[in-house]
């Protein structure tokens, strides 16, 4: 093992590229490395997706992701012989020298934190993740997300306790034959949908185009969602229109005038005050994140054993704070790039 040399061959651009030995970029693509990965299918971890798919030998994701990119993007993708599906725990032998393994993480269907084993050490990288429920590889090298990288951002409540108060919240209102407005990211959407459906909410959800797209692979994978209509379809407008009840979900930041009137509940952790609250008179937001709080991210690194950790600034500037609480609480050896 040679830590210094592996850190060498790892770089992070400013387009957020990671690069990792001399053959892999990971979340984005450089034209002399000739494998990309991809660590799941949020829209800033493949906004150069197709590039890659144009130059590189392999553009390598988990099956799960696979599934979903095709959806969005069109079956043409699935013609492409250098797009490649892995199982998990599946080895790609990149060359000689270096070998890649993708694992599980907590966040949306089919995230992966990619590891890779060279003959300097082993380097992984997380992607984003949640925690508890992602289990930490043990590395050398760890280069991880840091959306939730400063020591205040800290959740008090249970993942649990705070979908027990969606539930409560939309149960309520349906229980009156009134709509509800959902803001969430993608695959939050879908899971969101999954856990009103096991809770035995049955009235129609609706949603656009992009999302509708992914409840298939969800539901391929096992997640039960009931139904589900299409925003903009003749049998969602009869639904709104009929004064039954229904719940309509939206992503973060959509402008929805229809929703004025309406109970609405924002569901993201990102510039929550606190972990449930009500922002506006029956407008809601709830933090529930698929990203690890500042605790999730020191404990992940802990219990990678890891000598270095590098984390990613090109998509979140507290990726410098939080290399420095890492050195600081825990005495290991850290910094942020670019
Ligand atoms: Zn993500």
């Amino acid at each position: 093992m040679n830590i210094e040399r592996l850190k060498e061959k790892i770089k992070i651009t400013k387009d957020g590229t990671i690069i990792i030995g001399d053959n892999i970029s990971c979340d984005g693509s450089s034209i002399d490395k000739p494998v990309s990965i991809i660590s799941h299918a949020h829209g800033d971890h493949i906004k150069h997706f197709e590039s890659a798919l144009s130059y590189c030998n392999h553009v390598i994701t988990s099956a799960q992701t696979r599934d979903l990119l095709i959806a969005e993007r069109g079956s043409w993708l699935k013609w492409r012989r250098n797009f490649i599906g892995l199982s998990y725990g599946e080895t790609f032998d990149v060359s000689q020298n270096e070998h890649i393994k993708l694992f599980p993480v907590k966040h949306v269907l089919g995230a992966s934190q990619v590891l890779v084993e060279t003959t300097y050490g082993r380097a992984v990288y997380t992607g984003d993740f949640n925690y508890p429920n992602t289990d930490p590889i043990k590395t050398d090298v760890l280069i991880m997300e840091a959306t939730y990288g400063c020591s205040e951002d800290v959740r008090q409540q249970s993942e649990q306790q705070l979908l027990d108060q969606f539930v409560s919240l939309i149960t309520r209102e349906i229980g009156q034959r009134k709509p509800v407005y959902v803001f969430a990211h993608p695959g939050k959407i879908q899971c969101l949908m999954s856990i009103l459906t096991n809770a035995g909410v049955e009235i129609p959800f609706i949603c656009g185009p992009k999302d509708f797209k992914w409840i298939e692979v969800y539901r391929k994978y096992g997640y039960t969602i009931g139904t589900v209509l299409q925003q903009g379809s003749s049998e969602a407008a009869e639904i709104q229109k009929s004064g039954s009840p229904f719940i309509s979900f939206h992503r973060i930041g959509s402008n929805v005038p229809e929703a004025k009137d309406f109970l609405k509940i924002r569901v993201s952790a990102f510039m929550a005050k606190e972990d449930f609250y009500e922002l506006q008179p029956n407008y809601y937001v709830i933090a529930l994140s698929d990203h690890a709080d500042f605790n999730g991210l020191l404990e992940y690194v802990r219990r990678s054993e890891a000598q270095l950790v590098i984390t990613d600034g090109s998509r979140c500037p507290k990726a410098y704070m939080l290399a420095r609480e890492i050195k600081e609480r825990l005495g290991i050896e850290a910094l942020a790039l670019p």
